[in-house]
Order: structure tokens, then C-alpha cells, then sequence
């Protein structure tokens, strides 16, 4: 094989050459306690950087297996790999040249602990995946540069991040039974009966709207209130003490800045580990609870939304409801329909963004506007039904309407940032003050019918590329010629998880999209090759930046594409109706 001594050759043999010379650089180079993959060289000191990897033998890097032997142990020890190494590259003096010159870059980490392509660790290797600007002056090849770059740097890095003897052992272990210990909380929560746990102690606030680190003097740590303490083990912490939201129907009231939605925030991010200092280490959530809200222009294909939404003027069919531009309420009723296809057992929902006419239609309102002339079903007439019928609960955040009470199993006051029971008041005043509502629900939720995408609804070409995927921040993707709005998905923390989304959805529609496939059937395949044979399984070769994510996501991507063209089971299967039926 060749050795970093070959390459350190080479590249001064380089020196001076054209920038398109590297390209020869591509293969795998013996280090002696690692090896070095080149596995993409960028065409110019301008393009995105190149792709390396570090393999690191298990027997030089010595991790012991308690750190490694359980699937969210090694997630967990990655992750902190990625971020000692991210924190490494910030001390290494950056060669001069052209361009993105002597840049070493892994992915940035927000503050979960997520599967990542960027790091890997087994019984066998420890494998680190990252970026290096190749060096140049103008688009001259700088061999020395790039010799200094690649055979010191690079080995100083691995010699500092990915031996276990030169880390914080300490530290390491108690990332992983951070892990650990959340992994063991959340598995609790069905046994239980709740949905979210969240634990005494837990720093809720962040810093700022811009910036996840919690917040750092004035948090004042939660307290459960004494009725709903609930009381878990963890392999690492011992018991933990804090406040278990039950299934069935959670509303969260209280005045305005007294911290509904940093609790309703905290939740959605509980189906996530974080990381230690965190704050949200042991607030966890059942892990297929979805965050629902309104979106209104967002586009909709083929969704059955008559569970919430009537007919709609000019007679438009709701039960298989397309629209290129949805409303507040449209939206937020689709956003429900689809996350329950997607396989959610929990909504969240914050009246901060909401659709006020889609969670209540009070007695005045019932008495001006008659049902007949208004299409919406209010989420207050069917959220019980969701519980009952499908034995999805829901969380909802509602300091603006009493009306709630009627329908609410607990609910929850937070007073200047202290949670409070007062379901029994709650219910006492819906008895005294009784709201006169008519139930609009009707007896059940109502049917829900899967839907099958449109394989050739989904084109990921642009030009001449058959594939074309952008990707950099959580808020917006592009596949093709399509962009995608990701602003309303608000669980996606990392771009990496779009990046992967992304090719999450060339890989379904080559390999499991069909004409007789349901989305969810698709989506469960995509996971179920995720999960056997790693992130990897998306990209033609090794990627460093995809980070895992929920079929909830990769569905909620999917419906948010303005070409999707979707038909149904039953629809494929109904005999053809004559254009002009002839009169019996
Ligand atoms: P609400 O939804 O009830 O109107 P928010 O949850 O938006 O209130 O919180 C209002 C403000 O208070 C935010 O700036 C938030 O960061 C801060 N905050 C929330 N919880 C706490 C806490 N436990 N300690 C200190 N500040 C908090
Ligand atoms: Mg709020």
C-alpha cells in the first residue's frame, strides 16, 4: 500500500503543477497507526473542500467496549469524537493560499447526540470522516503546504482526538451513560402511560432565539409539581425525579412569558438525546410525538382532510385535497392528517402557531356562523377522538381559551416558570361556567386513507445531472429544480439530517417507491436499510456530513414537495366510472 511517505513524495512532486493534478491524489494511504482515504479531491481551491477519512484499527485507538458495545453508546462516543475533533481543528495553523486553503472542517453538532456519518466507532475501527481544502497559490498546486496539511496535521489531530489515551476517559464515559440514561428514561414512558418525562433540575430556556446552549444565569431549574411526580430509573443516574405527562390530552396554560413554549419546546426535542450541560439530558419524549402547526401556502397533495374540513366552497373535494397554496387552517389540518399516516403517537401543538378558527369555534361564533356555512371542524371537537379512536394524545399549549377544559385529562399551569396541576380547578370551572358549545365531532375521528406516491412525481435532475441535492441549513432543501420549505418541520436540528433526507428520497423513489406502495410502507423500507447497513447506504460513496433523522421527517419533506402527485389504494382499484353515465 502506498505510505504517507509516498504521499508526502508526491505532493512535493506536485508543487506547481495545476490544481487539477490532485485529482491523482484519490485512494488510501498507509500512516502507519491509521489509514488516510482520499475520496474526493475538489477541481479548484474555490469548490467544496475534499473528503477524507481516518481509519483508526480498535487495537491502536483502544476505546474500551463498555463505551462502544451499545448501539447508543457508539453513537454517543462518535459524537463526542466529532466534537473533540471539531473543537482541534479550530488550533491548527491554517497554511496560506488561495481559496479554502488548508481548511480541516467536520460537521458542527448541535446539542443532541445523533447518529452521524462523520464518525464511527466498532469492535474494529474508529473511522472519522472530514474536509480539507487542498492548498494552492492562485491555481497553482501548494505541494509543501499540502504535504505539511496531510502528513503532520492530519496525524497530530488523530494522534490528539481518536486515541482513547489522550482523551478525558472520564468525560467520554459520561457522555455515553448521558445517552444511556435518556435512552432508558424514554423506553420507561410507555410502561407509564406518559408521553414525556421531564426530569427536576432541567434548564429549559436557551440563550437566544439564534443560539440552542441553555440559557445561563437567570434559568430557574424545573420543579414537578407533587401530583404528577413520577419517579424513573436509569442504568447510570439512579432514580430520577421530575414530572411525567400522561397520555390523553395535555393542555399547558398560563399567563403570557411565564414558559409555555419553552416546555412545549424542551418536549418536541425530547425524542432526541443531548448532550451533557445541555440542560435537556433527562426530558424525554416518546419518540414518534410530531410538532403540528399551521403553514399556510404550503402545498398539498391528495391528503384526506375531512376529518377536520367540510366541503369547501365550490364544492372542493377535501377527502383528497390538493392545493398548491393552503391555508393557516388547511394547513394545520393536513400537517395533523400526515403525521398520523407517518406514524406519529403524539401531536404537540403550540397556539403560538396555530390557526386560531382551527382550535376553537366558541357559542357566539357557532351561533353567527352556522355549521353549514363553516367547513372547519375545530381540533377541540376531535382531539378526544384522536385519543380514543387511535390512541394518539396530544400536548397542547393554550393560555387564550377556557374552552379546552372540557376536553383535557391534565392540565398544567406554569406560574413565572413553575409548573402546576390544576386539573381539578380546570374542571371545576368547566362545571360552573359551562362554554354551550356544540360538539361539531360527530361520533368518530373518521377514516384515514394511505396514500401512494407518484414515483415520476418526484424528479431529482436539474441540467444534465441526473441527481442534483442542496442542502445547508434545516430550513430549506433543494432536489432538482425544486425547493423545498423545511421552516414549519420544526424537529430537524441538524442539516445533516436534510442533507440525508434529501438522498433519503432519491433512495426511496429508485428502490421502494411503486405504484402500489403506500408512503409509509416506502418510508419504513428507506429506515429499515438505514438501520442494516448505515447512512451509507444513501450516497454512491462515503459521506461525511448526513445525519440520521425520523420517518416522520423524511414523510414531512416528502408531503412538502410541490410536483407530488399521490392516488390511492381504493382509487387504483375502483372500476372506471363512464365520463356521461347513461340514464338508467
Ligand atoms: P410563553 O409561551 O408562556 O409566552 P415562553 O416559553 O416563550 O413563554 O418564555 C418566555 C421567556 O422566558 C423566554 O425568553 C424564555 O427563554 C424564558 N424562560 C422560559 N423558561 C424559563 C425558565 N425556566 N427560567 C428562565 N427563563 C425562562
Ligand atoms: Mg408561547
Amino acid at each position: 500500500m502506498t505510505t504517507s511517505n509516498d504521499l508526502h513524495n508526491q505532493l512535493h512532486r506536485l508543487d506547481g503543477q495545476s490544481y487539477g493534478a490532485y485529482k491523482a491524489l484519490r485512494g488510501e494511504y498507509d500512516f502507519g497507526n491509521f489509514a488516510l482515504h482520499i475520496d474526493h479531491v475538489q477541481g479548484d481551491p474555490f469548490a467544496a473542500p475534499s473528503r477524507v477519512r481516518v481509519v483508526v484499527p480498535q487495537v491502536v485507538a483502544g476505546f474500551p467496549k463498555s463505551l462502544w458495545e451499545l448501539p447508543c453508546r457508539a453513537i454517543a462516543l462518535a459524537d463526542y469524537l466529532t466534537r473533540e475533533f471539531d473543537q482541534a481543528t479550530q488550533s491548527v495553523q491554517r497554511t496560506s493560499g488561495s481559496g479554502k486553503s488548508g481548511l480541516i472542517g467536520i460537521v458542527h453538532p448541535s446539542q443532541t447526540m445523533l447518529n452521524r456519518s462523520a464518525a464511527r466507532v466498532t469492535g474494529e475501527v474508529v473511522e472519522l470522516r472530514f474536509t480539507v481544502g487542498l492548498p494552492a497559490f492562485g491555481r497553482r498546486i501548494a505541494g509543501r503546504q499540502a504535504a505539511e496539511l496531510l502528513c503532520r496535521s492530519v496525524p497530530e489531530l488523530v494522534k490528539h482526538t481518536l486515541i482513547y489515551g489522550s482523551l478525558d476517559g472520564g468525560k467520554i464515559q459520561h457522555h455515553a451513560d448521558t445517552a444511556e440514561d435518556a435512552e432508558a428514561l424514554r423506553s420507561q414512558l410507555p410502561a407509564h402511560n406518559l408521553v414525556a418525562f421531564v426530569a427536576d433540575g432541567a434548564i429549559l430556556p436557551r440563550r437566544s432565539g439564534v443560539d440552542d446552549r441553555p440559557l445561563a444565569d437567570q434559568a430557574i431549574p424545573f420543579e414537578s409539581p407533587k401530583s404528577l411526580r413520577v419517579t424513573l430509573r436509569c442504568p447510570h443516574g439512579g432514580e430520577i425525579i421530575g414530572m411525567g405527562i400522561p397520555q390523553g390530552i395535555t393542555l399547558i396554560v398560563g399567563g403570557g412569558y411565564h414558559g409555555k413554549s419553552t416546555l412545549l419546546r424542551a418536549i418536541e426535542m425530547g425524542v432526541y438525546n443531548h448532550v451533557p450541560g445541555d440542560g435537556r439530558q433527562q426530558v424525554v419524549t416518546v419518540s414518534a410525538a410530531v410538532k403540528v402547526r399551521a403553514e399556510d401556502g404550503r402545498s398539498i397533495a391528495g391528503v384526506d382532510i375531512s376529518p377536520f374540513i367540510g366541503s369547501l366552497p365550490q364544492g372542493k373535494s377535501t377527502q383528497n385535497f390538493s392545493t398548491p397554496n393552503a391555508s393557516g387552517s388547511t394547513s394545520q389540518a393536513a400537517n395533523i392528517i400526515e403525521a398520523i399516516e407517518a406514524g406519529a403517537t403524539a401531536l404537540l401543538v403550540d397556539e403560538d402557531t396555530s390557526a386560531t378558527n382551527f382550535m376553537i369555534r366558541d357559542r357566539r361564533m357557532q351561533a353567527l356562523i352556522a355549521k353549514d356555512r363553516e367547513p372547519i371542524t375545530p381540533f377541540i371537537d376531535k382531539v378526544r377522538q384522536l385519543f380514543t379512536d387511535y390512541g394518539i394524545s396530544t400536548v397542547l399549549v393554550m393560555g387564550g381559551s377556557g374552552d379546552y377544559f372540557d376536553v383535557a385529562d391534565t392540565v398544567i399551569a406554569m406560574d413565572e416558570f413553575c409548573p402546576q396541576d390544576v386539573t381539578e380547578r380546570a374542571k371545576a370551572i368547566a362545571a360552573e361556567f359551562k362554554t354551550e358549545r356544540d360538539r361539531e365531532g360527530g361520533q368518530a375521528f373518521g377514516s384515514l386513507t394511505p396514500r401512494i406516491i407518484q414515483p415520476d412525481s418526484i424528479d431529482p435532475s436539474q441540467g444534465n445531472r441526473s441527481v442534483k441535492l442542496r442542502a445547508r441549513d434545516v430550513d430549506q432543501l433543494q432536489i432538482g429544480a425544486e425547493a423545498i420549505d423545511l421552516s414549519a418541520v420544526d424537529q430537524l436540528v441538524e442539516s445533516g439530517q436534510v442533507r440525508a433526507i434529501a438522498a433519503a428520497i432519491v433512495y426511496a423513489q429508485r428502490y421502494h417507491m411503486t405504484t402500489k406502495s403506500p408512503l409509509a410502507e416506502a418510508i419504513a423500507a428507506v429506515i429499515a436499510d438505514i438501520d442494516q447497513y448505515g447512512l451509507d447506504c444513501l450516497s454512491e460513496g462515503p459521506m461525511g456530513d448526513l445525519a440520521c433523522f425520523r420517518s416522520l421527517e423524511l414523510a414531512a419533506t416528502i408531503n412538502r414537495l410541490r410536483t407530488l402527485k399521490t392516488t390511492t389504494l381504493t382509487s387504483q382499484t375502483a372500476a372506471p366510472q363512464p365520463a356521461n353515465p347513461k340514464p338508467a
